[in-house]
C-alpha cells in the first residue's frame, strides 16, 4: 500500500536494533496520516526519565506523535508474530495496528521501544483496518501507567493522539486515537512461534540471542544460555503473575502474542480489576469459556509457556527426550516459584512477612470470607491496615465491605493475636499500606473518563484518574470517592478489546 508521508526535522535520538535483524524478522512500515490530530496527553515525566527534551508544544511533535510525520531518525517497522489465540495457533499475526518507530537509549542506560498503536494498517493486518478507538486508547495509557505506579512491570504510555477519524466498530463508529506505548522489549512468545511454524531454526536461535542480549544479558557467555533463558523468562512471569493476582488484576486476553518475553505486561485490551473478589472473575465479553479468568492465570502462562519450550526445543537439549525434560522441568519450577510469590506477597498484604502453613490458612480464610460476602478486593486489604492494634473493633468503613461483618469479627481476633509476634502496630500498618493500594484504575471510573472524552471531548476526567494514580498508596482525602467500590447500578462488569 503506497503511502506519502513526511519526514520531520524533529531527532528522538532513535537506534532500530529489530530493524537490524534480517527482513524476515519485520516489514518496513510507515504510519498512515491521520486528520485533526490533538496531542492530548503527553507524558512528560516518562519522555524526560527516557531523555527526550519534548513539551506537549514541541513542534512538529503531535504530528509525529500521530503518525502524520515521521521522526528524522525513525525506522518505522511492523514486527512479525504468531500467536495461540484463544489456543488456536494462528501461524501470521504480527503488528497490524503497530508501528515500532525505534528505540531510544534512556541517560540510564535503558534500552527502550517506540511505539505508535492505531496507525494504520500493515502487512500484518489482515482484515482490520490497522486503527484503534479513542477509548481503548485512553484505557491503555490509565491503565498501564497505574500499573507501572503499583510496581509491576509494564509497558508504560508516553502520548495520547486523539484524532477526527471514524473508526467503525461493532458497537458504533467512534472518534480515533494513537498511542504512543514504550516498552523494554516487544518480542513475544508469539515472535518464537512464527518462526517455529515456518520450521526456520536459525530464526529461533537469532531472535534467542537478540533477546538475550537485551533482556538477560548475565547469561550471554553461559554454555547452557538457551535453557537460563528459557528459565528466566519463566521466573520473570511467575513474578509477574502473582503481582497482578496480589491486585485484583485481569488481563483478560493472555494470548501467547500478548506474552512478553522481557516479563513486562503487555496489551491492555479487555483487561480489568475486579471490584468484589470472585476468583472466577471474568470481565472480557469475548471470553465465554472463562479461559483467561482471575484464579486461572498462571496456569495459562504455564501454558504459554509451554509454546515457547517447544519452540526453543533443539536450543534446550541434543534430543528431544533431553528437551522435553528441560521443559517440564522449568514449568515446575515456575509453577512452585509463582507459588511462593504469590504466597508470600498474598502474606504480606496481611501483615505477615515470614511464610507458615499456618499463616497460609489463615489467609484462605479470610479469602473465603471475602468471596462469600462479596468483599471487595482492594479495600478490604486496604482497610484491614486499620485494625493492627489488639482488640480495636472493625472500623466501619471495614465493616461496610462485608454483607455480614459479625462472621468476620473471629477472623479478625485470630489476625490480630497472630501479627502480634510480627512487629509494632506501626510497622505493620504502614508495611500494608506500602503493598495494599487505595487507588486503583476501576472501571466505571475509566469508562466514564472515555465517555467524556469520545462524547464532549473533555479530558479533565482523563487528566485526574492519571494524576491520582501517580499516588496509589497515599491517602488524598478530597479524593476519596475515587477509591471506593462502585454502588451495584454503576459497575462495569464487560470489557470489549475495541479492537
Ligand atoms: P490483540 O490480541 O488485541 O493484541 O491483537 C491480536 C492481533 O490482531 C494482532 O496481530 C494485532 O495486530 C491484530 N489487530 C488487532 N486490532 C487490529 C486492527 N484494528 N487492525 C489490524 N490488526 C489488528
Ligand atoms: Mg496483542
Amino acid at each position: 500500500m503506497e503511502k506519502t508521508i513526511t519526514v520531520s526535522t524533529l531527532k528522538a535520538g532513535f537506534k532500530n536494533s529489530f530493524a537490524a535483524l534480517p527482513k524476515k524478522f519485520y516489514e518496513p512500515s510507515m504510519p498512515e496520516p491521520v486528520h485533526g490530530a490533538v496531542l492530548q496527553k503527553y507524558n512528560q515525566k516518562l519522555g524526560r526519565d527516557m531523555g527526550f527534551g519534548f513539551t506537549k508544544e514541541t513542534p512538529e511533535l503531535a504530528d509525529c506523535l500521530a503518525g502524520n510525520l515521521v521522526f528524522a531518525d525513525a525506522t518505522p517497522i511492523a514486527m512479525a508474530y504468531a500467536g495461540h489465540q484463544f489456543g488456536n495457533f494462528v501461524p501470521q499475526l504480527g503488528d497490524g495496528r503497530a508501528i515500532l518507530l525505534g528505540e531510544k537509549i534512556t541517560p540510564d542506560g535503558k534500552q527502550l521501544n517506540v511505539q505508535l498503536k492505531g496507525s494504520g494498517k500493515t502487512r500484518f493486518s489482515r482484515g482490520g483496518d490497522g486503527k484503534s478507538p479513542l477509548g481503548p486508547v485512553i484505557r491503555e495509557y490509565i491503565v498501564s501507567e497505574a500499573m507501572h505506579r503499583l510496581n509491576v512491570p509494564t509497558t508504560r504510555a508516553l502520548a495520547i493522539v486523539s484524532t477526527e477519524e471514524q473508526i467503525p466498530r461493532p458497537d458504533g463508529i467512534h472518534p480515533g486515537g494513537v498511542m504512543t506505548r514504550v516498552a523494554s522489549g516487544l518480542v513475544r512468545v508469539g515472535s518464537f512461534e512464527y518462526f517455529a511454524a515456518r520450521g526456520d531454526e536459525a530464526a529461533i536461535r537469532m531472535l534467542a540471542d537478540y533477546v538475550i542480549t537485551r533482556h538477560y544479558p548475565e547469561i550471554f557467555e553461559k554454555k547452557d544460555r538457551y535453557r537460563l533463558f528459557f528459565s528466566s523468562v519463566a521466573t520473570r512471569q511467575a513474578q509477574l503473575i502473582a503481582k497482578w493476582m496480589q491486585l485484583g488484576f485481569i488481563h483478560g486476553v493472555m494470548n501467547t502474542d500478548n506474552t512478553s518475553i522481557s516479563g513486562e505486561t503487555i496489551d491492555y485490551g479487555p483487561c480489568a480489576f475486579m471490584d468484589y473478589y470472585d476468583p472466577n472473575m471474568v470481565f472480557s465479553s469475548i471470553d465465554t469459556m472463562g479461559r483467561y479468568r482471575y484464579a486461572n492465570q498462571s496456569a495459562i502462562m504455564k501454558w504459554n509457556l509451554n509454546c515457547l519450550g517447544i519452540c526453543l526445543q533443539t536450543l534446550l537439549g541434543k534430543s528431544n527426550e533431553e528437551a522435553i525434560d528441560v521443559i517440564d522441568t522449568t514449568l515446575a519450577e515456575f509453577e512452585q516459584e509463582f507459588i511462593n510469590t504469590q504466597e508470600s506477597g498474598m502474606l504480606k498484604k496481611i501483615g505477615i512477612e515470614t511464610t507458615s502453613d499456618q499463616d497460609v490458612s489463615l489467609l484462605g480464610e479470610l479469602l473465603a470470607l471475602m468471596q462469600n460476602q462479596n468483599a471487595d478486593f482492594t479495600l478490604t486489604f486496604r482497610y484491614l491496615a486499620d485494625h493492627v492494634k489488639q482488640g480495636s473493633d472493625m472500623t466501619p468503613q471495614f465493616q461496610d465491605l462485608f454483607n455480614a461483618p459479625e462472621e468476620v469479627a473471629p477472623w479478625l481476633k485470630s489476625w490480630q493475636a497472630r501479627i502480634v509476634k510480627e512487629n509494632s502496630p506501626e510497622v505493620i500498618q504502614t508495611r500494608m499500606n506500602c503493598v495494599n493500594p487505595l487507588f486503583i484504575p476501576r472501571n466505571h471510573w475509566i469508562q466514564r473518563a472515555i465517555k467524556n472524552a469520545e462524547a464532549k471531548n473533555d479530558f479533565s476526567l482523563v487528566d485526574l484518574l492519571t494524576t491520582l494514580y501517580e499516588n496509589p498508596f497515599t491517602e488524598q482525602p478530597e479524593f476519596t470517592n475515587y477509591a471506593q467500590a462502585p454502588a451495584k447500578e454503576e459497575r462495569v462488569t464487560r470489557t470489549f478489546c475495541g479492537t
